[in-house]
């Protein structure tokens, strides 16, 4: 790698993403799969509902009984959910059922209880049904064999209930990846701590811990490294040892003299692929790998900048973390929009500008991007809705000329 190289954003997401796939399965019980992934195909271990079962309160009857009426009919015994009655039902006959109870042999109509008179021992059926009415045929939702859920399906609330329908106590799911974060910087002190002059609210990892857990990945919070080479050497060790299928590190990545990520890094045999990409915000971006007890390890190291860390996490970490979880989401998703005002030609870095984004009258997304789009500036990341997405070199653009926009979510 020459890491003077300036590599083209689309590039370096293809290099992060060559060649990594889902770490792993495991097994789950149904109430620990929530939102994970599904990792194989889910065939039904049953027929449901597994026999032809009554839809109402009422009486099972012959159909050839209840052509003329009113008819009494002699009640022969009583089928309720969960305890079927097991003998066949006659002429004549009748047999007390109640809802999701199994249609006794014979009986082909249920009568509603509402349109009989009950009496001692037989029933007097005022109003007919016509035949299979209120009755759930065997199978009328799903076969035994039949494949009802997919790999890579996610567990929502409704696929988990139907998985547990289908009689599957546990769930092949994919692993989560562990994703380590370390803060670098001697500035850095935690939220809520005294601050002395020149020190700064270390801020990136709460919200690229929120992005992991948003991912359906696990945190490992490994700290604040100060910018000496032991410092960052034991932190990252500490993320190795712990199991980090990623290591996410903010700061420390451009080639400042406190800037130690990469050299650390390579001393302890990570190979780097990207130093530097085309990106505005997130220029420095290191990407690199090594192998640790058998594992691919994988390391983001972002800026220190605030917006720079969340907007490559989000192009480049977010993404890998998908594939090593087994999801498949690995684009973003760029929506068309128009400019609320004019923009210059653009440099030789693709730039992702925060920008207020309103509907005009006609339905067309408005994006207006914010004068000032300093990488140090959080607040309006937050008052932003949505980012405008500059190419390289884009053309200088005129306000109402068509534009490409990310939601901010
Ligand atoms: P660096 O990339 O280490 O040169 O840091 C660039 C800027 O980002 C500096 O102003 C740092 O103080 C700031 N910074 C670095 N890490 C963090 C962090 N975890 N939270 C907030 N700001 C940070
Ligand atoms: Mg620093």
């Amino acid at each position: 790698m020459s890491p003077s190289e300036l590599i083209p954003a689309e590039k370096a997401l293809k290099i992060v993403l060559d060649g990594a796939k889902a770490i792993g399965e495991e097994k789950l019980a149904l109430n620990k799969a929530a939102n994970r992934i599904l990792s194989q195909d889910l065939v039904s271990l049953r027929t449901q509902p597994p026999f032809d079962a009554s839809a109402m309160d009422g009486y099972a009857v012959k159909q050839s009984d209840v052509t003329s009426l009113p008819v009494c009919l002699r009640i022969i015994g009583e089928s309720k959910a969960g305890t079927p009655f097991d003998h066949p039902v006659a002429q004549g006959e009748a047999v007390r059922i109640f809802t999701g109870a199994v249609v006794p042999q014979g009986a082909d109509t249920i009568i509603i209880q509402e349109n009989t008179n009950p009496g001692d021992g037989s029933v007097e059926v005022l109003t007919g049904t016509p035949q299979g009415k209120f009755i759930r045929n065997a199978g009328l939702d799903f076969q035994m064999g039949e494949t009802l859920l997919k790999a890579g399906d996610v567990l929502t609330p409704y696929r988990l209930a139907l998985a547990a329908s289908m009689n599957h106590a546990e769930l092949p799911v994919y692993k989560k990846a562990k994703v380590a974060m370390i803060s670098t910087g001697d500035e850095l002190v935690m939220p809520g701590e005294a601050t002395l002059p020149g020190q700064i609210i270390a801020s990136n990892t709460f919200g690229i811990a929120a992005s992991i857990q948003n991912c359906g990945a696990e945190v490992l919070d490994i700290g604040i490294a100060g910018d000496t080479k032991t410092a960052l050497h034991a932190k990252l060790q500490d993320a190795l040892d712990q199991g980090a299928n990623i290591i996410v590190t903010t700061g420390g990545a451009s080639v400042g003299d406190h800037d130690l990520v990469l050299p650390v890094a390579q001393e302890m045999g990570f190979e780097f692929e990207i130093a530097k990409i085309a990106m505005r915000p997130g220029k420095p971006f290191l990407f690199g790998k090594v192998t640790h007890d058998g594992r691919t390890v994988y390391l983001t190291g972002l800026a220190g900048n605030p917006v720079s860390s969340l907007v490559a996490f989000n192009v480049f970490t977010k993404p890998l973390i998908n594939l090593l979880s087994g999801k498949d989401e690995t684009a973003i998703n760029l929506l068309p929009a128009v400019l609320g005002c004019s923009l210059p030609q653009n440099d030789e870095r693709a730039e992702y500008m925060r920008a207020t984004l309103e509907t005009s009258r006609d339905g067309k997304r408005i994006a207006k991007p914010f004068t000032k789009q300093d990488s140090s500036m959080l607040a309006n990341l937050v008052r932003a809705d949505c980012l405008v997405y500059r190419a390289v070199k884009a053309p200088a653009a005129k306000k109402g000329d068509a534009c490409e926009i990310v939601l901010m979510s």
